[in-house]
């Protein structure tokens, strides 16, 4: 019988996409569920814990164990089908957003949920049931989940629908690994007529204007996302630029067809075909640590003028969707201290008025965000939801090194998150590193979070499952 010190642990350093949050962990590469269920068994027998980690996008500590042992799921990688009659993959849960639309888009399809970055793992994106710029049109990505094989820390390998245990289904999407290790998908896709969409720029005066453009447009458009200019003040305060985004329908954009093939889709290396855009990020690094975040925003705001002129205008699919792809190693910039990402979603009644305190209490603690990004959102069925019927304002700060500033940054977004909850608001996980254990019930209500309390019970009696974001929220 195998024990957990014979296993090939390697010593790593293991951190979430933020980079300030994590440490040293023993980490273990499993390649197929047989080895995964090894490796449970294993830790088991010795009374360790483990925590699920899949491409390490997770801003904070979702995937991280400080200290402790990680199975990272990258090499359990395979597509292992795709049927061009219904656009159904099954995948393993290492399988890229990347590789998924590689395989996909050559037939016609589009996967109907994506991030942001294109890195993501299927089983991260299951997990944290990610949702993209379309979330108020199509939800969540555990809407596009037909099934799921799920290993659980009892050692079964469980088949699960939302008919055959609708329970299972929908706390362990959106479950942050804690009640089992996905390691097999069935994803559906969407049809797509053209790999181009209409894109159109809109500028947004003030945050009311962000507001109402969402609400005038969310039963028209496919897609809808808004940059926002955290330092405008007044009446420019909230101000940013709309983009939406429409596919076509069958027969309207012919020449789309020639953009199915995957390398017009990817993100090109070199900007201008000559720069290698990896030499990119210390330029940025320059704007976030010089203080010149505020005149990029200010030119970013005006050159949103002429784009909306030109609009609409044709952009790959690709382009779209993963604009943050296109600078590797972007969050390099924030470096040495890192950054943290603060995503409130609060209901659509008290949008405006929450949204606009949270920006003008950064203004006034000396903490604004070099990004902030709207979204309309929709709820949906998952247990451990962090959807609402209203917005989300995703909000990059960068972190000092000093100490006593890095603390006063998290007091400051617990400060923020208080407003969040007060007003009905949740949190994702997958952007948190603040939130107290006390927040956790009052994010999902009491019920809900004694209910998955139950379930991890039952499917994790050894509670073999841990992050450090689990231990922090007191899972
Ligand atoms: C640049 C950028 C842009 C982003 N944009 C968006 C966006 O637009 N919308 C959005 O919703 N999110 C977005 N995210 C966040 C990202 O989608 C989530 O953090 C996602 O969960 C990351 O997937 P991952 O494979 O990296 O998982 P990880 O971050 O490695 O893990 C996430 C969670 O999943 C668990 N897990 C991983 N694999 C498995 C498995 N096989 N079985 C069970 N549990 C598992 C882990 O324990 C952890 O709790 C973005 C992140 C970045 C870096």
């Amino acid at each position: 019988m195998t024990n957990s010190s014979s296993l090939a642990f390697a010593d790593e350093d293991v951190r979430g996409f933020g980079m300030c949050i994590g440490g040293k962990a023993r980490v273990l590469r499993p390649t197929s569920t047989e080895q995964l269920a090894d490796a449970f068994a294993a830790v088991a027998k010795d009374g360790g814990s483990l925590a699920l980690r899949g491409a390490g996008c997770s801003y904070g500590d979702a995937a991280t164990k400080n200290g402790g042992q990680v199975l990272d799921l990258t090499r359990m990688n395979q597509i292992l089908g795709f049927d061009p009659a219904t656009g159904v993959a099954t995948v393993e849960p290492g399988v890229t957003v990347r590789d998924l639309w590689r395989r996909a888009i050559g037939h016609g399809y589009w996967p109907r949920v994506v991030s942001g970055t294109m890195a993501v793992s299927m089983g991260g994106a299951a997990a944290m049931n990610i949702h993209g710029k379309n979330n108020f049109a199509l939800g969540s990505f555990g809407e596009c989940v037909r099934s799921f094989e799920l290993l659980t820390p009892r050692g079964e390998l469980v088949r699960c629908t939302r008919e055959s245990d609708p329970e299972l289904f929908h706390a362990a999407i959106g479950g942050f690994g804690m009640l089992g290790c996905f390691t097999k998908l069935e994803i559906e896709t969407k049809r797509v007529h053209s790999g181009r969409l209409r894109v159109w720029g809109i500028v947004a005066k003030d945050l009311a204007h962000n507001l109402q453009i969402l609400e005038d447009l969310k039963d028209k458009a496919d897609y809808l996302v808004s940059w926002l200019d955290l330092h405008g003040k007044g009446p420019g305060l909230g101000r940013g630029l709309m983009h939406r985004a429409d596919q076509f329908e069958a027969g309207e954009d012919p020449q789309g067809l020639h953009w199915f093939d995957p390398v017009l889709q990817d993100v090109p290396p070199n900007l201008f075909g000559v720069v290698p855009k990896g030499w990119l990020w210390p330029g940025m690094w320059g704007a976030v640590h010089l203080g010149q975040v505020k005149m990029v925003n200010a030119l970013k705001f005006q050159a949103g003028f002429k784009e909306e002129r030109n609009s609409p205008y044709l952009q790959s699919h690709g382009a779209f969707h993963f604009l943050l792809d296109y600078v590797p190693r972007w969050q390099w910039m924030t470096r040495p201290g890192g950054l943290i990402q603060f995503q409130p979603f609060v209901p659509k009644e008290a949008g405006e008025r929450v949204l606009r305190t949270l920006i003008e209490q950064n203004q006034q603690a000396g903490f604004v965000p070099y990004l902030g990004v709207l979204k309309r959102h929709r709820p949906d069925p998952f247990l451990m939801t962090h959807a609402v019927d209203g917005y989300s304002l995703a909000m990059d700060f960068a972190v000092s090194m000093r100490k006593s500033r890095r603390e006063a940054l998290f007091a400051h977004c617990r400060k923020l998150a208080e407003i969040v909850l007060e007003a009905g608001g949740r949190f994702y996980y997958a952007k948190d590193a603040v939130l107290a254990g006390s927040s956790f019930p009052r994010v999902h209500g009491e019920a809900a979070v004694a209910k998955f309390r139950a379930l991890k019970a039952k499917w994790d009696p050894q509670r073999l499952l841990q992050t450090d974001l689990a231990t922090r929220l007191g899972v």
